[in-house]
């Protein structure tokens, strides 16, 4: 009953419900111990048989679940027999985490390399070389374009992907960046 105690973890529940959403959550959050059809899931969490495969599928595709199929013998029918395998969990959510350190440092170098102008009316955003194609005067409604302080989103940027580095024990080194 390992399972358990994975998914009393927050973070564990939370990355669940991103992948199937709240109708597959009551699959991905009851993973037997071992082999299941789509049928028993669906009767025993009084599901649509629908909705339990479609959250079959994503755990599948995400390396947490996998099937083996069975032809029963008298009717001919094929069973698929599914195993939720959680032990990937862990690895899964690492990646997850690079992946989300990575589209962060790119767009904090964005916003470390562009100068920004705002229309306040309309709360639109322009790089320094359209605000200046502008004359900087706002396209939609004609108000002066305003530079735009942008260093406190750079900061809670940066706080995070420190703290993101520092979980995955990544070092600061921006030369080994965009791999
Ligand atoms: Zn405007």
């Amino acid at each position: 009953m390992a399972f358990e105690e994975l998914l009393e973890d927050p973070v564990i529940q939370k990355y669940l419900h991103e992948l199937v959403g709240p109708t597959g959550m009551p699959v991905a959050a009851a993973p037997p111990d071992g082999e299941v059809t789509d049928e028993e899931l669906a009767e025993e969490l009084g599901l649509e048989l629908n909705d339990v495969r479609r959250a079959l599928f994503i755990l599948y595709e995400n390396d947490l679940a996998s099937y083996r199929r069975v032809r029963d013998e008298d009717s001919g029918w094929l069973t698929y027999l599914w195993t939720f395998q959680y032990d990937n969990i862990p690895e899964n959510l690492e990646e997850e985490m690079y992946r989300l350190l990575e589209g962060l440092e790119q767009r904090e170098s964005y916003e470390e390399d562009h100068q920004f102008y705002l229309c306040e009316v309309d709360s639109i955003r322009f790089e320094f070389e359209e605000a200046m194609e502008f004359g900087f005067e706002c396209p939609e409604c004609g108000s002066p374009l305003e530079s735009m302080e942008n260093s406190r989103l750079v900061e809670a940027m940066e706080w995070r992907i420190d703290q993101l580095r520092e979980e995955l024990n990544v070092e600061h080194d921006d030369a080994g960046a965009g791999a």
